[in-house]
């Protein structure tokens, strides 16, 4: 393909001219049902009339002024934002690594408040934060690190889904003022933690007056089937990372705060051009305002549900397939063998997946997939991953 562009991406060969709902149709009009959604970013599908109409209309009427003044609309998405989700104020930004960039500069300025100087923050094996200097030390996978060296300091990390790791960490250093930790991690498999996980680090980080923050960039926005995926616990985290699906596309950004936590970040600490403008802010206001009138998020459980049960009854006699996860229509399909190349087989028969952490078969697919459509994913998918493991 292009000379021109930096070769960071290994690229499919292939190029999408448009999409609608849950489906994308290639340069020669051939059609592909996306159940990747362009990486948990697309919930409500391609092209969705809501969305269009609201970066019309606004278009036409001020993208952008600047964080010098007020922003009307970026005020109405912060306070539905956090009526939403319970957390009392917001930081926009552009992207998801800018928003842990935001939550990581937040928790080191609460730790020098609190006269800690050399301020920590415990992160996971396997986890995933962005590709920034900070998000990349905080993401715990060797080859988004590799040839950055040297990276920022201040990271302790901890297998995940490890209550005891945690605790460990906490008695053997005294400069920890955070926990950073995805509800599920997306890159790192679709690793899914125990019911107790979220709650007893909550109750951790209350005993050591530390922060709670969750990496929501890549499970929020209906995807688990609650707005948010710790509302499955009756807990709320200090501070909470959004982006992907928040505008459905249209790039925006949030970390968000709560209590104390939302005091910290003052006057001239921290700042960008672009995030809250009145376009992207527009945006999330139409993704919110569809997800509440489709009653969509109440759907989600219910669809990913059935997307699995299928999936198990097609390959329940198939020893290749370890298991079969998920959370709503945040779906993994862990094999026992490295499977990428079920990416290309799948692409030639009009199905968009992802693999993550080599062996697991990763499904996004947007929030408002149908039935048939849900169908179609289970009879392709199955039938490729039988082809795929008879020849193991
Ligand atoms: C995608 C993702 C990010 C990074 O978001 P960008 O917008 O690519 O910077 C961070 N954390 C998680 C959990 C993600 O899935």
């Amino acid at each position: 393909m292009t000379t021109h562009i930096m070769p960071t991406y290994q690229r499919l060969p292939i190029t999408f001219a448009r999409g609608e709902g849950a489906w994308l149709w290639d340069e020669n009009n051939n059609r592909y049902l996306d159940a990747l959604s362009g990486i948990a970013v697309c919930n409500l599908g391609h092209a969705h009339p809501a969305v269009h109409q609201a970066i019309c209309e606004q278009s036409g009427i001020l993208i952008h002024t600047s964080n010098i003044y007020g922003i009307a609309v970026q005020e109405q998405l912060a306070d539905r934002l956090c009526e939403k989700s319970g957390m009392d104020k917001v930081f926009f930004c552009n992207s998801g690594a800018e928003a842990n960039e935001a939550a990581i500069k937040l928790a080191r300025k609460y730790g020098h408040e609190r006269g800690i100087h050399q301020p920590a923050i415990i992160v996971m094996e396997k986890s995933f934060h962005g590709r920034t200097l900070a998000t990349l030390s905080a993401t715990g996978n060797a080859k988004v690190q590799q040839g950055f060296a040297p990276l920022v300091d201040g990271f302790i990390r901890v297998p995940y889904n490890d209550i005891e790791a945690i605790a460990t960490a906490l008695k053997q250093h005294d400069s920890i003022v955070a926990i950073l930790v995805e509800p599920i991690q997306g890159e790192g498999g679709v690793n899914i933690p125990a019911p107790d996980y979220l709650p007893k680090i909550r109750q951790m980080c209350d005993q050591h007056q530390i922060l709670m923050m969750l990496d929501e960039i890549q499970t929020g926005i209906g995807r688990t089937g609650r707005f948010l995926a710790f509302q499955h616990h009756n807990l709320l985290p200090d501070v909470c990372s959004l982006a992907k699906a928040l505008g459905n596309g249209v790039p925006i950004g949030a970390c968000l705060a709560r209590g104390k936590a939302a005091e910290v970040l003052t006057a001239g600490v921290h700042g960008s051009t672009f995030g809250g403008n009145p376009l992207a802010c527009r945006a999330a206001l139409a993704v919110l305002d569809t997800l509440d009138a489709e009653n969509l998020i109440e759907t989600v459980t219910a669809k990913g549900d059935a997307l699995c049960a299928g999936l198990t009854e097609r390959l329940q006699h198939n020893k290749h397939v370890i298991e079969i996860r998920h959370l709503g229509l945040m779906i993994g399909v862990e094999l026992d063998s490295p499977c990428a190349e079920l990416v290309k087989s799948a692409l030639a028969h009009g199905l968009l997946i992802n693999v993550t952490n080599e062996k697991t078969i990763r499904l996004l697919p947007p929030l408002i997939i149908d039935e048939q459509q849900i169908q179609h994913i289970v009879d392709s998918l199955s039938v490729l991953i039988q082809d795929f493991t008879e020849q193991l």
